[in-house]
């Protein structure tokens, strides 16, 4: 693979063996956001690319994005690389949460992606009354078909992951991607100590707070000690921890080429203690 910057931060992909990018690629806003827009693909294809070469070969898109868009320029843009050079996480919405029809889902994103295997593919929401057992089920099916990798879940609490785990007889759930960041550390109280004991991978969303953590003088003070950004700080601090990856969605090339910076490097345990009084749970 062309990687321009190989800050060589992987980590393990819950107890799989697997190793993933520190940081990836969220592709939320990409070639659209409820509904799709064609006006710039050839654009985001590129972002897309170049964040893959950057070493976040780690790319985060769903069925809902753009609806089903972003998975389309995903598609695209992963046909300059070998396919296992790339890590491809995937999501069914609820509108397709049966045993029929998360297979059919799982198909049609596989169509879209133009690929022959989606590495993760992910529950987006977990809703009230999700038949969790039925859908666990069409998720080894899937596995067994070889259409999907690991089985992984989004938004679920403590008590669902382990519901979910409990209807699962030959596969575990590798992964929940979840809300956290500096300014939101509530899954500290319970979500991610579970899933460091029992090495789930906890995939930080939202991690940059939408870009206002890349605006945080606190933060940009930090970093000078280290010459890294606001952004680069909020990021490292998310991936110091163990069991977390983060996602970031950037637009342009100089935002992926910070977030990239973000890894290879470590925040000083002093520096995370003050960090943490600042932005308390
Ligand atoms: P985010 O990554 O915290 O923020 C994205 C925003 O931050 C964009 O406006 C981006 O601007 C800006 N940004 C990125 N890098 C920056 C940098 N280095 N300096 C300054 N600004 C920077 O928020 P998000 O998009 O909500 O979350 C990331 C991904 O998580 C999504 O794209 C999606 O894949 C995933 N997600 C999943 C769920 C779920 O339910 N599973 C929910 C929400 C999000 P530019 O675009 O201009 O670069």
């Amino acid at each position: 693979m062309n990687i321009e910057i190989d800050y060589n931060d992987l980590k393990e992909l819950g107890r799989t063996g697997e190793k993933i990018p520190a940081i990836g690629l969220g592709t939320w806003g990409i070639g659209g956001s409820f509904s799709p827009d064609y006006n710039r693909d050839d654009y985001w294809v590129k972002i897309i690319r170049k964040a893959i070469e950057l070493g976040m070969w780690l790319i985060d898109t769903a069925e809902m994005y753009a609806r089903g868009h972003a998975e389309e320029l995903v598609g695209r843009a992963i046909k300059a690389f070998d396919r296992e050079e790339v890590f491809i996480i995937t999501k069914v919405w609820p509108d397709n949460y049966s045993y029929e029809k998360l297979i059919k889902a799982a198909k049609a994103s596989l169509e879209r992606l133009d690929t022959k295997y989606i590495d993760l593919y992910l529950l987006h929401w977990p809703t009230s009354n999700m038949p969790l057992r039925e859908l666990m089920r069409a998720m080894e099916y899937l596995v067994d078909q070889g259409i999907i990798r690991y089985i992984g879940v989004s938004n679920f609490d403590v008590n669902l992951v382990e519901e979910a785990r409990s209807y699962l007889s030959r596969e575990d759930i590798v992964a929940n991607e979840v809300k956290y960041s500096l300014r939101d550390r509530g899954i500290e109280r319970d979500l991610l100590p579970y899933a460091q004991k029992e090495r789930i991978t906890v995939i930080a969303y939202t991690p940059l707070e939408k870009g206002a953590l890349a605006r945080d003088r606190n933060l940009a003070k930090i970093g000078e000690k280290y010459g890294k950004t606001a952004a680069q700080v909020a990021l490292n601090w998310l991936i110091s921890k163990h069991y977390v990856v983060a996602i970031p969605k950037a637009g342009i090339e100089e935002h992926l080429r910070e977030n990239a910076e973000a890894m290879g490097w470590r925040l000083r345990p002093e520096d995370i203690m003050w960090i943490e009084k600042f932005y308390p749970i």
